[in-house]
């Protein structure tokens, strides 16, 4: 054991597993199974004072850090070889303050952690759509979901975070204290410290209507002419993705239909009930709807509706923009190459960004794309690595098709594979040069470089 690593044993409270443990192999382990990298130690954090105890020995040991909150980036910037991992998973804690309207969310705490907590109180923090995603990540890049339209991205509605800095202080950011960092860390991704600690403001969401509606993918160019259509003026309380699905074999699929390649929205109504099917008629009306499963639900099991078709460990290779407006050649693009989606688990995806989303300043957080339309994501997912080049390949021939379409060089940072560092700045966009300022400010030496990098500005 390094001096390095047997120090860290002695001042963290958390347990330090290296290559002697016997959970290891686990423990190493990211959500991208591509990512096979072996870490000098994890160290699973309990508190604030474990974070300091690991960013001192990287900063003092020059050996590489990445923060995991819950695993889920495609870089699998999570893990990294021969590095130290601070890993926040153990630090998971959600404190709801129902009168205020306010959580207390842990570092390494996921949506689904989130959603367990808030849903009783029939309040709720706006996530993405897959449960097990980590808080952290997903906010600190912005945070795409089902309440994106009604209440803002993610990062709207944080109201303040505390934060392990590079030279080991933690502060507390929020309007009112450290306004540069608090500006940064809402769009910034995690280049700034470790957030111990997000509290975000709560909406009001309990049931809602929601879920799956799969159309023939012959009726493709339609229903994703009317979902860009209805898109821009339906009530912000429906939330709804579009994406492609080769449908699994569930109670609701008809027999006969099961492997067949479709086309699907997704709905979220967080509005009254007895106004959802008026709200999702114009969505059924694109085209024959073939197979659906639309209902009252909680909220979490909306969020958690496709956990299952994407479990941790498989390959994971993606390619996302952001999209001035979703015009007919573009759409015509994607019904090209949609139709060649090569697995059950892979799709591309189509989040809308309006509504309440758009009413934040475009400056007023670092996330830079806020005037685009729509995040596009191609998200290619599959099992066996022997299938890497196919699979890659569909995703790139695909990208190169639609982006021409884009009107923006940028993508969401949150949905970058690792040969998309060079695409920082673009996506970024016009926050880049006072991220970097922010980022010369807090962490001069690059110490938190494994993420959608932002290169400290150099003086003068
Ligand atoms: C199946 C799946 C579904 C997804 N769905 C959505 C979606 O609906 N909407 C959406 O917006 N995004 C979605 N994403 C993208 C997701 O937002 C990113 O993958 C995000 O990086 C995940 O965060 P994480 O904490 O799980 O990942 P990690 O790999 O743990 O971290 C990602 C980055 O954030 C940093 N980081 C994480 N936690 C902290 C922290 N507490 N303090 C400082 N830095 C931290 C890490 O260092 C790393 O650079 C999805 C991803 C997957 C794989």
């Amino acid at each position: 054991m390094s001096d390095t690593v047997k120090a860290l044993t002695e001042a963290v409270r958390g347990r330090v597993i290296t290559d002697k443990d016997a959970d290891y192999d686990g423990a190493r382990r990211v959500y991208n199974g591509m990512h096979d990298r072996r870490p000098r130690a994890i160290i699973q954090c309990t508190d604030s004072a474990d974070v300091m105890a690991v960013i001192a020995a990287g900063r003092d040991s020059g050996l590489d850090l990445a923060v995991r909150g819950g695993g889920h980036s495609v870089p699998g910037f999570g893990t990294v070889d021969d590095g130290l991992v601070i890993d926040l998973s153990p630090m998971k804690h959600v404190l709801v303050d129902p009168v205020k309207k306010v959580a207390r969310v842990g570092g390494g705490a996921t949506l689904g952690d989130v959603d367990h907590a808030t849903y009783p109180f029939g309040l709720a923090v706006p996530g993405g759509v897959v449960s097990t995603t980590g808080v952290g990540g997903l906010t600190l890049g912005g945070g795409l979901g089902y309440l994106t339209r009604s209440v803002g991205l993610t990062i709207d509605n944080l109201l303040s975070a505390d934060v392990v800095l590079a030279d080991g202080r933690q502060v507390t950011a929020s309007d009112y204290q450290n306004e540069d960092l608090f500006w940064a860390l809402r769009g910034g991704g995690g280049n700034f410290g470790v957030v111990t600690n997000f509290e975000f403001q709560l909406h009001e969401v309990g049931d809602v209507v929601g879920g799956p509606m799969f159309f023939d993918y012959e009726d493709a160019t339609a229903v994703l002419q009317c979902y860009r259509d209805y898109m821009a003026r339906a009530p912000e309380q429906l939330g709804c993705f579009f994406g492609w699905q080769i449908a699994p074999d569930l109670p609701f699929i008809p027999k006969d239909r099961i492997g067949d390649l479709f086309c699907v929205l997704v709905a979220c109504w967080n509005g009254p009930h007895e106004a959802a099917e008026e709200v999702l008629k114009p969505l059924r009306d694109a085209a024959e709807v073939k197979a659906q499963f639309v209902e009252a639900m909680p909220f979490p099991a909306l969020q958690s509706l496709f956990d299952d078709s994407v479990p941790k460990g498989m390959q994971h290779y993606w390619k996302a923009d952001f999209i001035a407006e979703l015009t007919d050649e573009a759409i015509a693009a994607h019904v090209e190459h949609g139709k060649n989606t090569p697995h059950i688990s892979s799709s591309m995806h189509l989040h809308p960004i309006n509504g309440a989303a758009q009413r934040v300043g475009a400056e007023e957080t670092a996330f830079g794309h806020r005037d685009k339309s729509f995040a596009p994501v191609i998200v290619g997912i599959w099992d066996d690595p022997a299938d890497n080049e196919a699979n890659i390949k569909w995703v790139k021939d695909y990208y190169a098709a639609i982006h021409p379409h884009s009107g923006s060089d940028g993508g969401y940072v949150n949905f970058m594979s690792d040969d998309d560092d060079e695409r920082a700045p673009a996506n970024y966009g016009a926050n880049y040069e006072r991220l970097a300022r922010v980022k010369a400010t807090y962490d001069p030496d690059n110490l938190f470089h494994l993420n959608q990098n932002i290169a400290p500005a150099s003086a003068g």
